[in-house]
C-alpha cells in the first residue's frame, strides 16, 4: 500500500468536525476538513443585521473543564473572548409573570412561591432510596428524588430550552449527567452536591460563560483558518470506501470530483448525513443514524428601543416551562449578556420557538413566527409597541434528541463501527450538543485516533509528537 494523501480526513467543517481538526493538528497529523457549505461553521454563524449582532444558533460557551479551557488558551481564542456576568440573575415564567430563579437549592426551599409541599417534598430527598436504570426518562428522574414541582418549575424548562427536548422522553442519564451520578455514586443527589461542594474548594475549575468579540464566528474563523486545519469550503463527501489499511473517500466541489486516501476518518456531519454515507457499509448503522430524531427551533431575534421595553432586563433572560403554555422555550436578552449586541439605546431580545414541545412551528412563517413572540413577551416584558428589528433563522432539524432509547442506539452504533476500523463518528448527536461537549468530544476523539495511528507507519505521522501534546 502506497502513502495515504493525509492521516486525518474530517467530513464537516461545523463545530464537531473543527474542534476534532483542530486537536489532530496539535498533534502534528496532516488534517482536511470537506465542509459541503461555502462557509464553516455549520449550524454556527454571527450575522449582523441594523447594527445588531445576531447568533444564529448558539450564543455562549458555558464550561467548567479543564480540556475547554486548554483549547482556548492553545487557539488563541482565550484572547478575543467576550465574558458574559459571572452570576446573572435567570427567571423562570410563574402564573404568568417572570420569577428570579432561586440560584441555589437552599434559596427554593425559603422561596415564598414554592408550595409547602413541593419544599418539603425537596428536604426529602436525601431519604429516598438510590433507583432508577439507563433507560429511566428525566421526568421519571426528577419525580422520583425530588418531586414534580421541581420538575416543572426548575427542570422541564431547561430540558424544553437549551436542549429542545422532552422531559417525558429524554434519557436522564445523557441529559442530566451530573445528577443521575451523584445518586449512582452518594445514594442521593443533596448528599452528593455537599461532597461536591467540599471538594470543589479544593479543584480549580470554575464555571464561566462567554462568548467571542465579533460573535461565536469567530472561534469558527479562528479554527478554520488554524495552520494545521487544512479547510476545504463547498466540497462534499459523496462516498466512503475502505481502501488497504485506510479510507479512500470521494467528492465534489463546484471545481468537479475529489478522490483522497485517508488513515483515519472522522465523520462531522449530522445523522441523516452520516446514515446516507454510511448506507453502503454497513446497514444496521445506517439504520441507527437514521432513526435519531430532531426537533425543530426557529431563533426570533427582536430589537427594541430601550424605552419600549418597561423590564429593566436585568439578567440573562428567562425560560418557560411547559405549564406556561407557550410555544416560545426561552428569550435570552443579549444586550443584557454582552455590550456590543445591539446599537447605542436598543435592547436586543434572542427568543427560541418550538423544539419538542411545538414542532408545529415548522410550519409557520415569518410573520405568524414574530407574532406568537411579541405575543409572549409583551405582557411579560412591558413592551409597548413593535420591535424595529426582526430577523428569523429557522432550523427544521435543530437539534438531536437524547430521547428514548439513547443509550441502546448509542450501543448499537458503537458495537457496528468496532467492524469499521478507522471509522469515527463526532458529532452532536452523540456525546452532548453543547458547544463545550463538542470540543470535549473532539479531544477525546483525537486521542483515539493519536492511539490507533500509533508511530509505526508512514512519516507523517509525528506520532512522538502527539504522544506528548496527549500524554499517552
Ligand atoms: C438554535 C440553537 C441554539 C443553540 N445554542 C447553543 C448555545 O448557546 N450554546 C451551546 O453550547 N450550544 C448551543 N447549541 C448547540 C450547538 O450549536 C450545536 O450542537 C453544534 O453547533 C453542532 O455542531 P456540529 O458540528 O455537530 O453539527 P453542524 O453544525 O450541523 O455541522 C455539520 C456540518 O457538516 C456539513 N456536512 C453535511 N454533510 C456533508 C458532506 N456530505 N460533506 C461535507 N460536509 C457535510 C454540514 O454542511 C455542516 O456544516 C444551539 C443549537 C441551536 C440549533
Amino acid at each position: 500500500m502506497g502513502m495515504s494523501d493525509v492521516d486525518v480526513l474530517v467530513i464537516g467543517g461545523g463545530v464537531s468536525g473543527l474542534a476534532t481538526a483542530w486537536w489532530l493538528s496539535q498533534a502534528g497529523l496532516t488534517v482536511e476538513v470537506w465542509e459541503r457549505e461555502q462557509q464553516p461553521g455549520g449550524r454556527i454563524g454571527s450575522h449582523r443585521k441594523s447594527g445588531y449582532l445576531l447568533e444564529r444558533s448558539a450564543s455562549l460557551v458555558m464550561n467548567s473543564r479543564p480540556d475547554v479551557g486548554r483549547f482556548m488558551a492553545e487557539t488563541g481564542l482565550a484572547a478575543s473572548k467576550a465574558p458574559a456576568p459571572s452570576r446573572p440573575a435567570r427567571y423562570t415564567v410563574h402564573e404568568g409573570r417572570l420569577e428570579a430563579v432561586p440560584a441555589s437549592f437552599g434559596a427554593m426551599f425559603t422561596s415564598p412561591t414554592w408550595s409547602l409541599g413541593g419544599r418539603l417534598r425537596l428536604a426529602l430527598e436525601p431519604f429516598i432510596p438510590a433507583g432508577g436504570n439507563a433507560r429511566e426518562t428525566v421526568s421519571e428522574f426528577v419525580t422520583r428524588r425530588l418531586g414534580r414541582e421541581m420538575l416543572e418549575r426548575a427542570i422541564d424548562p431547561y430540558i424544553a430550552g437549551p436542549l429542545a427536548s422532552d422531559p417525558d422522553a429524554a434519557n436522564a442519564y445523557s441529559v442530566l449527567p451530573r445528577l443521575t451520578a451523584l445518586e449512582r455514586r452518594y445514594g442521593s443527589l443533596g448528599v452528593g452536591m455537599i461532597v461536591h461542594k467540599l471538594l470543589r474548594r479544593r479543584s480549580a475549575s470554575v464555571a464561566e460563560a462567554f462568548s467571542f468579540q465579533g460573535g461565536m464566528s469567530t472561534m469558527i474563523k479562528t479554527l478554520a483558518n488554524a495552520p494545521g486545519v487544512h479547510f476545504r469550503p463547498g466540497r462534499a463527501a459523496t462516498e466512503l470506501r475502505p481502501e488497504g489499511k485506510g479510507w479512500r473517500i470521494e467528492g465534489v466541489s463546484r471545481a468537479g470530483e475529489h478522490s483522497l486516501r485517508a488513515r483515519q476518518l472522522v465523520l462531522s456531519a449530522p445523522a441523516t448525513a452520516a446514515a446516507a454515507l454510511t448506507a453502503p457499509l454497513d446497514a444496521d448503522l445506517s439504520r441507527h443514524l437514521v432513526e435519531i430524531e430532531y426537533a425543530p427551533v426557529s431563533v426570533v431575534h427582536m430589537g427594541f428601543a430601550r424605552d419600549a421595553v418597561d423590564h429593566p432586563l436585568n439578567g440573562n433572560g428567562f425560560l418557560a416551562s411547559r405549564r406556561a403554555g407557550y410555544a416560545v422555550t426561552g428569550s435570552l436578552w443579549m444586550s443584557s449578556v454582552f455590550s456590543d449586541r445591539a446599537p447605542d439605546g436598543k435592547v436586543l431580545l434572542t427568543n427560541y420557538l418550538g423544539g419538542s414541545r411545538c414542532p408545529e412551528v415548522l410550519g409557520w412563517d415569518d410573520e405568524r413566527s414574530a407574532a406568537e413572540v411579541l405575543a409572549t413577551l409583551s405582557p411579560l416584558l412591558g413592551i409597548k409597541g413593535e420591535p424595529e428589528m426582526v430577523h428569523i433563522d429557522r432550523h427544521d432539524r435543530a437539534l438531536p434528541l437524547y430521547h428514548g432509547a439513547y443509550f441502546a442506539r448509542m450501543q448499537a452504533i458503537d458495537e457496528r463501527l468496532q467492524r469499521l476500523p478507522g471509522l469515527h463518528l463526532e458529532a452532536n448527536y452523540r456525546g452532548g450538543v453543547s458547544v463545550r461537549d463538542r470540543i470535549a468530544c473532539g479531544y477525546a476523539a483525537a486521542r483515539r485516533i493519536v492511539a490507533a495511528l500509533g508511530c509505526k507507519q508512514g512519516s507523517g505521522c509525528g506520532a512522538t509528537e502527539a504522544a506528548e501534546v496527549f500524554s499517552l
